[in-house]
């Protein structure tokens, strides 16, 4: 059998305090205690099914980060108030100074500024890499390596990382295969794969209504044990805490995931095809030119397809621009950071998203300026947008077409 993630959310079974079928939300961020004795020991870890204090746990957070432990099949999770808490955080725990961590260079903007400027600071230094090319990654492992990093589907190229085979590097060199699933949530099971942290930004899919931030690190026992130590744990030390109300409409929105992704793969796959029968320079992982199209399809969960993200190269910027303007105003979607929702959202990454990254770097990853990065939306008749956004793209007249 098979492991599929949103049977494994499906069979947890949730009561409220008074029969309600959703969990009951704990607004407080103190608990109080009978005995004294007991609030010494459920404030060193040692009193199972007690709070003390809302950074420490509660009761939302609990539900949520079990219902993402069952999403990515590891033993527990915690979730934070945003992705990056969460990939700070871990970063932070499982590095010490004199440190090194092995990147893939196409990360999200935020992720590579904090390991490119911020974690230097403390003597953590990281190596980025193209992590499709596994030989380049064994050669920048070093002796003091503690980490390999990367996105499943990296942003904004949708570059595919081959898990399996960066595990295997991982356990053989005794590093920790830290694992970004943001971009392919029910798609990719990191975990079943060999990475020994998933981490997401609530954010964008699982979220899905782009009304809060929201970040979880998934991942065994112990990890999430150290993350939480009153004493040393980046989660508890830093803050990152996410706010139960948030938890619990989190948890509700995770509820329809399954059928999300599905529409949004759907779609994405729908305008994919016919952007590139248009002869559109169009990068999405479904396409047979994608470079690891076969890659993708060893490790995906089949029903829930190739994800919602494309990209679709303008040519120029002044064009990308033109467009996304044309296309907002037709109502086609809003020119807008950020992914997962119900309407399709774009944006420019070599300005936007990824403008931490030196105009240099880009280029050699291939990141161009008349990129426009769409995650596609949940629209009900696809073929319809097709339609009006090949108008606009008509009318705009943008240049880069593939020479067939
Ligand atoms: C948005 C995003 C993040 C950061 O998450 P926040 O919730 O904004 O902190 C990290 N990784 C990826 C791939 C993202 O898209």
């Amino acid at each position: 059998m098979s492991f599929n993630p949103a049977d494994h959310i499906q069979d947890l079974q949730y009561f409220g305090e008074f029969g309600g079928v959703n969990p009951s939300i704990s607004d407080s961020s103190t608990y109080t205690f009978l005995a004294a004795k007991s609030m010494i020991d459920t404030f060193e870890g040692n009193l199972e099914g007690c709070y003390l204090y809302s950074r420490h746990s509660s009761p939302s957070n609990l539900y949520l980060g079990q219902a993402l432990a069952a999403l990515e099949g590891t033993e527990t999770a915690n979730v934070s108030s945003s992705g990056m808490g969460s990939i700070s955080s871990v970063i932070l725990q499982l590095c010490e100074q004199g440190d090194h961590i092995v990147s893939a260079r196409t990360i999200y903007g935020g992720t590579y500024a904090f390991l490119k400027n911020f974690t230097p600071k403390f003597g953590i230094d990281t190596c980025f890499v193209d992590i499709t090319d596994l030989q380049k990654v064994k050669e920048s492992i070093q002796e003091n390596t503690k980490i390999l990093y990367c996105e499943s589907i990296s942003n904004p190229l949708l570059e595919i990382a081959d898990l399996k085979e960066l595990a295997k590097i991982a356990k053989a060199h005794g590093l920790k295969l830290v694992v970004d699933n943001t971009f392919s949530p029910l798609q990719i099971s990191p975990a079943t794969l060999g990475a020994d942290v998933v981490i997401h930004s609530l954010t964008k899919f699982i979220n899905g209504t782009s009304d809060t931030v929201g970040g979880v690190i998934c991942g065994t026992n112990e990890l999430i044990d150290s993350l939480r130590n009153v004493n040393n744990g980046a989660s508890m030390l830093l803050g990152p805490v996410m706010d139960s109300l948030r938890a619990a409409s989190i948890l509700k929105n995770l509820r329809t995931l399954h059928i999300r992704m599905k529409k949004h793969s759907e779609n994405a796959m729908f305008l994919a095809q016919k952007f590139e029968a248009d002869g559109y320079k169009v990068i999405y992982p479904g396409l047979k030119s994608h470079p690891q199209h076969e890659l993708y399809k060893t490790m995906y969960n089949k029903e829930y397809g190739f994800g919602g993200m494309l990209t679709l190269d303008a040519g120029s910027l002044e064009k990308a621009d033109d467009l996304m303007e044309l296309m907002q105003k037709k109502n086609l979607g809003y020119l807008a950071v950020s992914l997962g929702f119900y309407k399709t959202l774009f944006n420019a990454p070599g300005t936007a998203t990824s403008s931490e990254i030196p105009e240099e770097e880009q280029k050699q990853m291939g990141l161009t300026n008349g990129l426009i990065r769409f995650s596609i939306g949940l629209d009900n008749d696809i073929s319809r947008t097709y339609e009006e956004m090949k108008r606009c793209m008509e009318k705009i007249d943008i240049m880069v077409k593939v020479q067939s």
